[in-house]
């Protein structure tokens, strides 16, 4: 699914509408509008308004409007944004990697002749008027120690699923999370109380790494532990068979040895 990665990826591919006015709407799925909004609500709230910036907490982009409205989209298991017909990220770890018309869920037009189209075969995005920002955690591009050991690494629930909560910190999906986790030498089963000083503190100068590398590379899917998630992959470090379970409710790939 596109994580935080992706969608900043989206975010900067949409850069040609800032400072445009949106010329029509087109929501050819009203089941997609969240929140009770309807294709009207949409259309008055958004037709005739210039788009002031683009922003992104974790996998939630924010498109701010000239009248204070602030456009929410969620990607889902394989939501693609585009902008004209050619999509930034040409194919997503998970879902069809073809382009359809009826799969265009979310359409915005500007007065430069661009379009704005979110694309979504399973329909698990959305459309969301002014979201409540406050339901998420910081973000996972800047989340600081302090707030990871405040909000991530308490309790006792395993570390993994404390770190895909995206009320905790946001963007973190399962690929950046396994690679972190291994890139870090840390369990993903343990408890998030559990872990020492230098343990914290690896995990997030690890996670802040990995995000920006994985960004950088392209994508949430081009870490290096990428290519060894199957069943018997192995540890690409010390060549152990990688363990796989279902950790925070996702399939979960770790290295039973070096991970501690
Ligand atoms: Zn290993």
């Amino acid at each position: 699914m596109p994580e935080g990665i992706e969608v900043e990826i989206y975010r900067q591919a949409a850069d040609p509408i800032v400072g445009h006015q949106i010329t029509s709407v087109d929501c050819p799925d009203e089941w997609f509008l969240k929140e009770g909004a309807t294709a009207e609500h949409v259309s008055d709230a958004v037709v005739g308004q210039r788009v002031e910036t683009t922003r992104r907490i974790g996998k939630l982009m924010l498109v701010d409007l000239s009248n204070g409205v602030t456009v929410g989209l969620r990607f889902g298991m394989t939501g693609r944004l585009l902008v004209d017909d050619s999509g930034p990220i040409d194919e997503l770890e998970y879902g069809p990697k073809a382009t359809k018309d009826e799969w265009v869920r979310f359409r915005l037009s500007f007065d430069n002749k661009r379009q704005l189209f979110l694309h979504d075969p399973r329909r698990l995005g959305g459309v969301i008027l002014d979201p409540d920002e406050s339901k998420l955690g910081d973000d996972m591009f800047s989340i600081t120690q302090e707030r990871l050991q405040e909000r991530v690494l308490v309790g006792t629930v395993a570390l993994k699923a404390r770190l895909l909560d995206q009320k905790r910190v946001a963007g973190i999906g399962n690929l950046i999370c396994d690679e972190t986790l291994w890139q870090s030498g840390i369990r993903p089963d343990r408890a998030a109380n559990s872990l020492t000083p230098t343990e914290q503190s690896t995990l997030h100068t690890t996670l802040l790494q990995t995000v920006e590398t994985l960004f950088k590379q392209g994508g949430s899917h081009t870490g290096e532990l990428q290519s060894e998630r199957h069943r018997a992959g192995h540890c690409p470090t010390d060549g152990t068979e990688l363990s796989r379970e279902k950790i925070g409710g996702r399939t979960t790939y770790y290295c039973d040895v070096h991970q501690k």
